[in-house]
């Protein structure tokens, strides 16, 4: 392709919305006069939520959730058409192509009602469609302002395995289908705006790639696509030292490096979808986080090498949305190879193990997956070790969903001693107790469990040891920044 294409995306509050939709239009349109630029659009916030509780209302047997939800979103996006598109012709066709996705949604419900029951498929097919609402809106805005903007489904781009709810793709495919399917229109100076969180497997049956997945299908596309960059428009200004919700005097930072902002991702900052750096490390594709509130700052820049911070700690982040299971008791002491077979268990339903755990007289094997993953992994298990312990009357396999995992991360913790002290002395201060903990051998970051109620506090106080909130940042203004559309 010609021109270098930058790839941009744009959260729930970034189109949340008619004035965020439009403003994300202007950011769009402005980039487009220097290069190609391809537009991922989230659903409005609030969106997904309401989906995903009408289905589940449904399969419970609440036959209304469907109505309710058809006149919900409605009354939303019929509200931010009227505001961006005029009256006539091409309101009225925009509006009966929304009307029209919107009502094949609550029929999905309705039909999950009748069954009593939601199929992870179903699910997908339901949650996915308020990325298909913002695309035509946003498409539509982008022609009133002059630009050839076309929607595109990317269940027509992403091609992926069949692991619904947090499936993944399959990167040639993708590329054949993406550059097959968008490059005519970049070639000839349009936007394509593309939904961002679905996707479709080989036989074109809809997946999705987990909440917050839009942030992947922008890496996704931008590695197909050989983009020069991939932005990430937000509604905070980069990638902060913390969650600012959480430490008011949080700062962003300039850089981070692809390791350093997996590991964020990965404990929890939900800034980024976890699998967001996967797609772009090999090409080292940069990817910008930036403030679509604030387009004139230039945000956080995420690359192989980031300048390092002078602090060895760049950032703290948190969970709540995890739970530990510990295998444990007398049953299980001299359970051949039990650690082989807990993992087994584990993998054979694809739980995300956040961080393991073990005693060393091998009796006890502890480990934190996310909350998503509990119940299945929990079964699994139980499955697994059967007929080992049936004998014991003691129990073996035990949940603690009441923790949370806190993780300090930054690469230039490798090889700097005494950080795991002052992480310890610090929450002992605090009065907090540590559950487990766990260091990588790359040792870009130390994570640990605590109870969930002493979680802020755990955060607050590392973020204060480590001096992060006194960071200075560039804060320079882009050269291709847009401050036209400036809505502080
Ligand atoms: P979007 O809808 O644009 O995808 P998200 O809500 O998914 O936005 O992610 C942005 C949010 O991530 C911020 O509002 C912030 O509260 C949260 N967050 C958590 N940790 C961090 C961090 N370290 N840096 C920046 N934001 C963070
Ligand atoms: N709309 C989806 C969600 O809320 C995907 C995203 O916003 O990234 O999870
Ligand atoms: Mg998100």
């Amino acid at each position: 392709m010609s021109r270098p294409i930058q790839v941009m995306k744009f959260g729930g509050t970034s189109v949340g919305d008619a004035a965020r939709i439009r403003s994300a239009a202007t950011i769009a349109a402005e980039a487009s006069k220097q290069r190609s630029v391809v537009v991922v659009v989230s659903a409005m916030s609030g969106v997904t939520n309401t989906l995903i509780a009408a289905a589940g209302k449904s399969a419970a047997g609440d036959e209304a959730a469907g109505e309710a939800l058809t006149s919900l979103l409605k009354t939303k996006h019929q509200e931010a058409i009227a505001a961006l598109i005029p009256e006539g012709e091409r309101q009225r066709e925009l509006l009966a192509e929304i009307e029209a996705l919107i009502d094949r949604a609550a029929n999905y419900c309705r039909g999950c009602a009748l069954l009593g029951e939601l199929s992870p498929r179903a699910l997908d097919v339901i949650a996915g469609s308020g990325e298909r609402l913002t695309a035509r809106i946003a498409a539509a805005v982008l022609r009133e302002i002059g630009c050839r903007g076309v929607a595109f489904d990317a269940t027509d781009l992403i091609v992926t395995d069949e692991v619904h709810g947090g499936a993944r793709p399959l990167a040639a495919l993708t590329r054949e289908k993406t550059r097959a399917a968008l490059g005519p229109l970049l070639e000839a100076g349009g936007i394509p705006v593309v939904t961002g969180y679905i996707a479709a497997t080989v036989k074109g049956v809809p997946t999705t790639l987990g909440r917050g997945g839009s942030d992947f299908s922008a890496t996704i596309l931008g590695a197909a696509l050989d983009a020069q960059e991939v932005i990430i428009w937000t509604d905070v200004n980069g990638v902060l030292t913390a969650d600012p919700r959480m430490v008011p005097d949080a700062v962003t930072l300039d850089e981070v490096s692809y390791s350093e902002a997996g590991e964020l991702a990965f404990f929890g900052a939900k800034v980024l979808h976890p699998m967001t750096l996967r797609p772009v490390i090999e090409r080292g594709i940069p990817v910008w986080i930036r403030n679509s509130f604030e387009p004139h700052r230039v945000g956080t820049k995420i690359t192989q090498t980031a300048r390092p911070t002078p602090h060895c700690v760049k950032a703290v982040t948190a969970t709540r949305d995890v739970a530990l299971i510990a295998v444990a008791g007398p049953g299980i002491i001299g359970v051949p190879d039990i650690a082989a077979r807990i993992f087994a268990a584990t993998a054979s339903v694809r739980a995300n193990i956040v961080m393991i755990s073990q005693s060393s007289s091998q009796d006890s094997i502890c480990f934190v997956v996310q909350s998503a993953d509990t119940i299945r992994t929990e079964k699994a298990l139980r499955d697994a070790l059967h007929e080992d312990v049936r004998h014991h009357e003691l129990e073996h396999v035990t949940v603690n969903r009441n923790v949370a995992v806190v993780a300090a991360v930054g690469e230039n913790m490798a090889g700097t001693p005494g950080i795991a002290g002052r992480v310890f002395s610090t929450l002992g201060n605090e009065g907090i107790n540590m559950i487990a903990i766990a260091q990588g051998s790359s040792e870009y970051n130390i994570s640990f469990l605590v109870e969930a109620s002493a979680m802020e506090r755990a955060v607050k106080a590392l973020h204060r040891t480590f001096g992060l909130g006194q960071v200075e940042s560039r804060e320079e203004v882009r050269a291709d920044a847009q401050v036209t559309t400036k809505t502080v």
